[in-house]
């Protein structure tokens, strides 16, 4: 028998389960509800807003006819400031789904850039977020996430340098970023705006990734905060997996072990923690909790 158990910390955090709520509230006013960009980093819980009515649709958008009744979803990563512009030139209703946090960001790289200060993130340059936290410097800041990527830094000698994260790169990544500029010569400035849901659950995560065999960290392959957390597990416990869902489960991780701790990042959803762990008490304890509808995975 085997003992399967989820992370009591996973799930949603707090800017996931408020874009959610906005666009589950919007959609059941009958509105017709345009998410700008995938909702969150989870294929599953898209699909599950979908069957309630959400489009997904991309910035063109904002340069074709807007059906009375329509409103358009900012999500948790927010927007450059011209997506507000345009929407407010063409009379488009907008839902502000951007994460406070995201909005804190935007605001410190704002006032450093008016400062005069040359801001640099550390951070994906083509992630939604890093765009929407460029656009808040006037196209001006620059973005880092690798050593190579310093090449195309075009800083000045003479002036300042402040240097901000992307709210889900880990910590370490974030320092690394931080003494890379200084190696360069520079004097810097450095805001750590990394999101605490996620770095301060690393402790927690270590302490769980040590108490079972196997660990399966559940969430999109595009999610940074998923991609972050399971290298928190991985650093614990040498059988951490991650999964997009339970058809990337490969039963022979199982073999000879244990016990198996599920956990997942800030946007997975609960309901797919639960449902895979189902599975693997099904597959695994010959339990049969399965709801109808859930498929079964076949071991190979
Ligand atoms: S991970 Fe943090 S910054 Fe990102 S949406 Fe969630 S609470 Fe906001």
């Amino acid at each position: 028998m085997y003992k399967i158990e989820i992370d009591g910390r996973a799930g949603f955090c707090g800017g996931v389960k408020r874009v959610i709520r906005l666009a589950e509230q919007n959609l059941s006013q009958g509105k017709t509800v345009k998410s700008l960009g995938d909702l969150i980093h989870n294929d599953p819980e898209i699909n599950r807003l979908k069957q309630q009515g959400l489009q997904i649709v991309e910035h063109n958008v904002l340069e074709q006819k807007v059906e009375d009744g329509d409103v358009l979803l900012i999500r948790a990563h927010g927007e450059p400031p011209i997506t507000f512009e345009m929407a407010a030139e063409r009379e488009i209703s907008l839902i502000d789904g951007t994460c406070p946090v995201v909005t804190k960001s935007q605001k410190i790289a704002r006032e450093a850039y008016l400062r005069g200060e040359q801001v640099v993130i550390v951070g994906k340059k083509f992630h939604a977020e890093v765009k929407g936290i460029i656009g808040h410097c006037d196209g001006k800041a620059q973005a880092i996430m690798s050593e190579e990527d310093l090449k195309d830094l075009r800083l000045d000698p003479n002036l300042p340098v402040f240097i901000l994260a992307q709210t889900t790169i880990s910590p370490q990544d974030f320092q690394k970023g931080v003494e890379w500029i200084r190696n360069l010569g520079f004097q810097v400035r450095v805001h750590d705006t990394l999101c605490r849901f996620v770095t301060g659950r690393d402790k927690d995560l270590q302490e769980f990734s040590a108490a079972y065999d196997v660990i399966l960290v559940v969430g999109g392959h595009k999610s940074s905060n998923t991609k972050y957390l399971h290298s928190v597990c991985k650093s614990i416990n040498p059988n951490s997996y991650h999964i997009e869902d339970e058809t990337e489960i490969d039963f022979h991780w199982f073999d000879g072990i244990h016990s198996i701790g599920i956990t997942g990042s800030a946007s997975t959803p609960p309901w797919m923690l639960e449902q895979i762990k189902a599975i693997l008490e099904h597959q695994l304890n010959g339990k049969h909790s399965l709801e109808e509808g859930v498929s079964e995975i076949v071991q190979s």
